[in-house]
């Protein structure tokens, strides 16, 4: 499951399981399941993190 984390100046996106209660990143408990668009920003942002560790020649 996606979360976006609701803390003002943080919105980070994380993929988290069931329990997860609080920001990997700020730390806070300000977090709610990420909605449709947020999700497919989420995957996109790693895929274009993969590709661009990948690069070669
Ligand atoms: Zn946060």
């Amino acid at each position: 499951m996606i979360y976006c984390c609701q803390t003002k100046c943080c919105h980070f996106l994380f993929h988290g399981s069931g329990h997860t209660a609080s920001c990997p990143d700020c730390g806070k408990k300000r977090i709610r399941p990420a909605t449709r668009a947020e999700r497919a920003a989420y995957f996109r942002q790693r895929t274009e993190a993969l590709y661009s560790t990948r690069r070669s020649g």
